[in-house]
């Protein structure tokens, strides 16, 4: 039986007759796994039996959470992390290798653009930007020999720009390099960015995928359709003494990893000597948030709406972004990738002074001020001083990220009570307190 987004989510990769009959996943909260005889542990350790070992590597309940994810996108297979950043920054050197290059866009989260310069080239990797990411043969003019992959958002922060992910798919595989989605601010009830030709997707499970900020967490997951044995990726096809088999013969990730070569080598690689594990605990925050994933972006996203017509009718508010908002370039895009909208995540401008700025930003009680999206609860924050505030002064020119901007994430509160919040922040913001 094949069964849907909903049903998956609650469900997919546990069965309770496996776990003592437990209901709710458990949490195996241990750092290592009894070996049993010395055969099984040849067994464990030559990767030709996958049970747990260690929970750095791998732990019944971040498993659990690993299978589900991979089964909400149809995908192959699928490691957690312990935090978006981690899943990130393993993503890229997992396919870049040393003197790789990936083509990205300065339109990205602020750590993940700072982390271009700030991280990766003391790493030998090198990172180029694309100007316009809207032009797929821009994208395609900045290839070059040493480029392992293109790596963008499927929805932006802040200002919630579409790629258009089937021609830069296309691009990609032209060019034998994949192309790897982050696919946070979306989440996968929204797009599954594996059916419009992504090869990876990273999420920060810290957002809306877990979705009541209680819990720091990670995701890279892989379609498991991409050939990194068609010659670009020759350390996937390189032996190595610590994958050998039973008989002391080196193999290489394709070998070891047939149907999953990039979270098998991030696992192997990445996650064992790096180790940035996710504890079973915070798994099992993720597996609880994820049972009502769709339940909660359905009302984030009817909330966006409802403040967007509040906000374009506000004569303290000079602009607003969003795909729906009145003139918007990616309307076309959003009701194409996006049928279910285009999530829970605005930004406007603000009319006024600096101080009235921060008069508004100290004077919201129902939204918090804080620096996470995706929250249960409301948040609102000016980007260009908190978020984004690692953007170059050139690189927040390039995405339009100016003083007077001020980011929406809707929760789960009441629109009335949304409202009347901002409502009341702008009359505070513009009284004249000379009197
Ligand atoms: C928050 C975020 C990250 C980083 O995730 P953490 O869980 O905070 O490490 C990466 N990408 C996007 C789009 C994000 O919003």
């Amino acid at each position: 039986m094949s069964f849907d987004f909903d049903t998956l989510k609650v469900q997919a990769g546990y069965r309770a007759d496996q776990h003592n009959n437990a209901v709710s996943v458990p949490i195996y909260q241990t750092a290592a796994f009894a070996l049993g005889d010395s055969y099984r542990a040849d067994r464990l350790f030559s990767f030709s039996e996958d049970d747990p070992i260690y929970t750095r590597l791998s732990n019944p309940t971040i498993d659990v959470l690993e299978k589900r994810l991979a089964a909400l996108h149809g995908a192959a297979g699928s490691i957690a992390l312990a935090s978006g950043m981690a899943a990130v920054s393993y993503a890229l050197l997992n396919v870049a290798g040393k003197g790789g290059r990936i083509l990205t866009t300065a339109r990205f989260y602020g750590g993940t653009v700072d982390s271009f310069s700030s991280v990766f080239p003391d790493l030998g990797l090198e990172i180029d930007l694309v100007e316009n990411p809207d032009e797929p043969a821009e994208i395609q003019k900045k290839l070059t020999a040493e480029t392992k992959a293109i790596f963008i958002e499927s929805l932006t922060n802040p200002f919630v720009t579409i790629p258009d992910l089937e021609a830069i798919a296309d691009v990609a595989h032209a060019h034998g390099i994949p192309l790897i989605v982050d696919n946070t601010v979306a989440t996968p009830y929204l797009l599954n960015p594996f059916e419009h030709g992504a090869d990876v997707v990273v999420y920060s499970a810290t957002k809306a995928l877990s979705g009541h900020g209680n819990v720091i967490a990670g995701v890279v997951i892989e379609s498991g359709k991409f050939n990194y044995g068609n010659g670009n990726f020759p350390h996937f096809e390189k032996p190595l003494w610590f994958l050998r088999d039973g008989n002391d013969v080196e193999r290489n990730i394709l070998q070891v990893f047939p149907r999953i070569p990039f979270t098998g080598r991030l696992r192997a690689v990445h996650l064992n000597y790096l180790g940035a594990a996710l504890s079973p605990f915070d798994a099992y925050l993720v597996l609880l948030g994820l049972e009502t994933l769709s339940e909660r972006v359905d009302k984030q996203v009817a909330n966006t709406k409802t403040i967007l017509e509040y906000l374009e009718k506000n004569e303290h508010v000079s602009w607003v972004r969003y795909p729906y908002a009145k003139g918007n370039p990616y309307k076309a895009l959003a009701d194409r990738y996006f049928p279910k909208g285009v999530g829970s995540i605005l930004s406007f401008g603000f009319k006024g002074t600096e101080e009235q700025k921060r008069i508004f930003l100290a004077s919201t009680k129902v939204f918090g001020y804080q620096a996470n999206i995706g929250d249960a609860r409301s948040l609102i924050i000016n980007p260009a001083q908190t978020t984004h505030v690692e953007l170059t002064l050139e690189q927040r020119k390039l995405v339009g990220l100016s003083l007077d901007t001020i980011r929406l994430s809707l929760g789960l509160e009441s629109a009335k009570d949304l409202i009347a919040d901002l409502d009341q922040a702008f009359q505070t913001a513009f009284t004249d307190r000379r009197g």
